[in-house]
């Protein structure tokens, strides 16, 4: 029997267009290599071009549309950065959605070039509250307040997410954090995850600094199983791991909550490359793959996955950021006909 999903696809702005058409041009191969699957693509507008147009970066009729879906594949958009200007669509769709754990696994692959070899880890970071929200204020003239508002609920939350992942992989857990400033803030999230720990004492824990994090996660990368963090520093931090793993062009975020999921590339919109065809499309067709593992088309996944490794490990079709000259539409071309010949 066929399923059919529906999926929303917010195509973006700047690369955005680019790389999430080459994301389902490979996922248009995955589904004619089998047929057990299908999907209903429903194509949303959202992202700084719409403000113009609508007043607004999420339009309210695409709110409706993704309620009509399972799961959304989101391309990069550009965040306004004037006060006053609406929020990037990536915080107002987590926070709308309650997606609460943003998954960002770190890996190396075949034939790039990275820190050190056989690198795997994830970086699961708090998804809905802390810096990253944006809630400040002007306090008075040249004076400004940013809210850094953590909770019990949501760290506990997150925090079990980072646990039962870790059961599925090396069974070790980093938690990082800033507990020796933020004494208030960061002590509710170590709190909790040291709560979170007691229900899974298979998982060994190690607990870090932010700081000595980032230098860590360049001297001893291969050491890092599951890492679980507050929602800034892990923005910070996995764009961090995505160099330390090759390039953020291959560097692919899943944001989960209870009912909904959305995928993206960890990347942004790179304006300066628009419309070059240029940049690597890899982080968004990895992203679809984690979209078509959270409808539990598992076996569909992992051909993207095996398509994406085998280009790679072939080298022939490189774009730039991988040192080659190959096109974003060519490095989509050469994983979809990988997955038709059924890797
Ligand atoms: P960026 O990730 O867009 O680009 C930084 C650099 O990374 C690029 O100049 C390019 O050299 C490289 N790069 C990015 N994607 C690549 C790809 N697919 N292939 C090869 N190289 C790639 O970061 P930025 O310039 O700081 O941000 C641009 C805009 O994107 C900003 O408005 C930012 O707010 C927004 N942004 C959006 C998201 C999102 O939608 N989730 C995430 C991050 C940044």
């Amino acid at each position: 029997m066929t399923k059919t999903y529906n999926v929303a696809v917010l195509k973006g702005d700047g690369i955005g267009p680019e790389v999430t058409e080459a994301a389902v041009k490979v996922l248009d191969a995955v589904q004619e290599s089998q047929v057990n699957f299908k999907l209903n693509y429903l194509y949303g507008e959202a992202g700084f071009h719409c403000i113009a147009e609508h007043g607004t970066n999420l339009p309210k009729e695409t709110v409706e549309m993704l309620k009509r879906t399972a799961a959304c594949l989101k391309g990069p958009m550009t965040t306004p950065e004037e006060p006053g200007a609406p929020v990037s669509v990536a915080v107002t769709l987590r926070r709308m959605f309650n997606l609460y754990a943003n998954v960002r696994p770190c890996r190396s692959f075949p034939s790039v070039e990275s820190l050190k070899p056989n690198l795997d880890f994830v970086v699961v970071r708090e998804n809905t509250e802390g810096l990253y929200s944006g809630v400040e204020f002007l306090l008075s003239p040249g004076v400004g307040v940013a809210m850094r508002i953590i909770t019990h609920d949501a760290s506990l939350r997150v925090a079990e997410f980072a646990f039962k992942l870790a059961e599925t992989r090396r069974k070790r857990l980093t938690y990082i954090h800033k507990g020796n400033i933020l004494r208030v803030t960061d002590g509710i999230f170590k709190d909790a995850v040291k709560e979170a720990a007691q229900k899974h004492p298979n998982v060994a824990i190690e607990e870090l600094h932010i700081d000595a994090a980032t230098m860590q996660l360049i001297k001893r990368p291969e050491t890092f199983d599951v890492i679980v963090t507050t929602n800034l520093f892990g923005d910070i931090l996995s764009d961090e791991a995505a160099q330390v793993t090759g390039s953020l062009g291959l560097a692919a975020g899943a944001n989960i909550g209870d009912t909904y999921g959305m995928f993206e590339p960890v990347h942004g919109s790179a304006p300066k490359y628009t419309g070059m065809n240029r940049v690597n499309p890899i982080a968004t067709i990895m992203a679809a793959a984690m979209m078509l593992d959270y409808l539990s088309e598992k076996a569909a996944a992992k051909k993207i996955e095996q398509a994406v490794l085998a280009v790679l490990s072939e080298g022939r079709v490189r774009t730039a950021d991988l040192g080659g000259s190959s096109t974003t539409i060519q490095m989509s071309e050469a994983i979809a006909s990988r997955i038709k010949r059924k890797l």
